[in-house]
């Protein structure tokens, strides 16, 4: 992009009520067949609106068309079992009922192509699609088939990797793999997450991202925080890998954690999706908290790799406080962009 401080969102952006509940994870549709379908791009529509009215630089589909970030996906997977659901613990933090691997795993068919091509028709700006990334589809499943993380996760990634490839012919601009376990498994990440990474990008062109947070701001998230201490050193011990891989887009929860942004100076090199918005409250930033972030992060990285964002996504907010969101991370980033051009 040329323009400097292009602002995006990391994801999921709510949903209206006509379509699934709101304000929650997992929510059933509200729609059934070719009334969901419409329903969906419906929404897609709106979202798009939204963030282009809050002046929002790198549009996404805001997830409008799938239920959760990461079962949709695996759900289009063959191998999955989707009718005997276990209790597995997500992230080493809390439980949910989620789908097993009874067999090889691959992708059958498109799982976000159409949406892809329908949100290229609506608009001109870049778009960034966000795929869950082959780490954190791993820890979101039972396994009884490859019975072996590392395994299961290259399968994973080729699987990815198929979907990649047709988004970019889509018209994708972005593609970014949601990898929140990256701040949870730190050894295996550095031990073959990346790599997983790497084979899930193999051979694409556009640009690509990897989106490492904290997590939604969900209780068992927020309270997984309250026990992490005084200084969040995560991100310190798996970005000196990550500089070293091919991804070019790294995005980071910046705003109100105890993230040293020093560490920030580990990515020398690679594009920065700084989180200047906290999803895990409802109250809405100023533009000028959303400036004070974006200045503490140009200590450490250069203007041109500066890419103002949310922290994560923000499906489970209401859509007032969303919206509220959006503008001021836009206005946020004017006002550096302003400082930065005198
Ligand atoms: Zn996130």
């Amino acid at each position: 992009m040329k323009k400097l401080l292009p602002t995006s969102t990391a994801g999921s952006l709510p949903k209206p009520s006509w379509l699934a509940e709101p304000e929650t994870l997992w929510s059933p549709w509200k729609l059934e067949g070719a009334e969901l379908t419409l329903g969906r791009q419906d929404a897609l529509r709106i979202t798009l609106k939204e963030q282009e009215h809050a002046g929002i630089d790198i549009v996404s589909d805001g997830e409008q068309t799938r239920q959760h970030f990461v079962t949709t996906f695996i759900e289009n997977l063959s191998g999955v079992d989707f009718e005997n659901k276990k209790t597995v613990r997500i992230r080493d933090r809390y439980d949910a009922s989620v789908p097993g691997i009874v067999g090889p795993v691959s992708r059958q068919k498109p799982v976000f192509v159409d949406d892809a091509k329908f949100l290229r028709a609506q608009t001109n700006q870049p778009i960034k699609w966000a795929l869950p990334g082959p780490m954190t589809m791993v820890d979101t499943l039972y396994d009884d088939y490859y019975q072996d993380r590392k395994k299961l996760a290259f399968e994973f990634a080729k699987a990815l990797n198929q979907e990649a490839k047709e988004l970019e012919a889509a018209g994708v601009n972005i593609i970014q793999f949601d990898e929140p376990a990256f701040n949870v498994f730190l050894d295996d990440v550095n031990e073959w997450g990346i790599e997983a990474l790497e084979i899930a990008k193999a051979g694409l062109t556009c640009e690509t991202a990897v989106h490492i947070c904290y997590g939604y701001g969900i209780k068992a998230n927020t309270d997984w925080k309250k026990t992490l201490g005084e200084e969040w050193l995560h991100y310190e011990k798996t970005f000196p890998a990550i500089q070293k891989s091919s991804i070019d887009i790294i995005s980071l929860e910046c705003h109100n954690g105890r993230i040293p942004l020093e560490v920030l100076s580990l990515l020398k090199g690679k594009k920065i999706m700084v989180g200047a918005i906290d999803v895990a409250t409802d109250t809405i930033e100023t533009p000028e908290e959303v400036a004070a972030t974006i200045r503490e992060a140009l200590k450490y990285a250069d203007a041109d790799k500066i890419y103002p964002c949310t922290n994560c996504g923000m499906a489970p907010l209401s859509r007032d406080v969303a919206r509220g969101k959006l503008h001021a991370l836009a206005a946020g980033a004017e006002i550096v962009r302003k400082e930065l051009s005198v």
